[in-house]
C-alpha cells in the first residue's frame, strides 16, 4: 500500500511523518508526472487552498486527480484540502475538486485570532484532539453524507463514500487514530 501525499504547499511533511511513524509507504506528488506512479491512496495537506488550488491548476493535476478520486481512490483530507474537495464555499467563488457534496465555509472562525484547539468524538473514537488553524467548517451537507465529527456546533468532519474531510489538523497532534482509520479503509 502507497500513500501519495500533495506535497504543493502547506502541511504536507507533517503528515508525512505521521505515515512514518504507522510504518505506511508513501510518496510525494509536485508535478503531473507524478501521478503516473502507481499509490493507493492519497492526503491533502493543510495550508492555503488558494494558493493549492492555483498550483494544481497551473500544474495540469486538477483534473487528472478529480478523475481518480470520483474512481473511488481514498482521500484524506485536512482543512485546506476539505476546501478543495468540497462542491461549493459559503464564502468564495472559487471551487476546485468538487468531489465532496457539502458547502463549506473559509476562515470561517475569523481571520486572525482564529486558531483554537480541543477534544471531540469522532464517529465512534472517543476525545480526538483537534487543532483549528485559521479553519473552515461545513455550513451543510447533501443527506448521503456522514458527519463524524462537530466542535462549537458547527459540523468539522465528515465522510463520503471514499473521502474522509476534517476542519482540523489530526498531524498536529500525537493521537494518530484519525490516520489508523483512513488506513483501514484502504487494506
Ligand atoms: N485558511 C486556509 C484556506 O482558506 C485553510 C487553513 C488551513 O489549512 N489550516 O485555505
Amino acid at each position: 500500500m502507497k500513500i501519495a501525499v500533495l506535497a504543493l504547499q502547506g502541511a504536507f511533511y507533517e503528515q508525512e511523518q505521521i505515515l512514518q511513524k504507522l510504518g505506511a509507504d508513501y510518496m510525494e506528488l509536485r508535478k503531473k508526472e507524478d501521478l503516473t506512479e502507481p499509490f493507493d491512496g492519497l492526503i491533502l495537506p493543510g495550508g492555503e487552498s488558494t494558493a493549492q488550488g492555483k498550483l494544481l491548476r497551473e500544474l495540469d493535476m486538477l483534473r487528472p486527480l478529480r478523475e481518480k478520486i470520483r474512481d473511488g481512490l481514498p482521500v484524506l483530507a485536512t482543512c485546506a484540502g476539505l476546501i478543495l474537495l468540497a462542491e461549493k464555499s459559503a464564502n468564495d467563488t472559487r471551487s476546485y475538486f468538487q468531489t465532496l457534496p457539502v458547502t463549506v465555509r473559509r476562515n470561517a472562525y475569523g481571520r486572525q485570532l482564529c486558531s483554537f484547539h480541543t477534544v471531540r468524538d469522532f464517529g465512534g473514537m472517543k476525545d480526538i484532539p483537534m487543532t483549528f488553524i485559521r479553519a473552515p467548517y461545513i455550513e451543510s451537507v447533501r443527506d448521503d453524507v456522514e458527519i463524524l465529527a462537530k466542535a462549537r456546533g458547527n459540523i468539522v468532519g465528515v465522510r463520503y463514500q471514499n473521502q474522509l474531510a476534517l476542519s482540523f489538523h489530526p498531524e498536529l497532534d500525537t493521537d494518530m487514530r484519525i490516520h489508523q482509520y483512513f488506513l483501514s479503509f484502504i487494506s
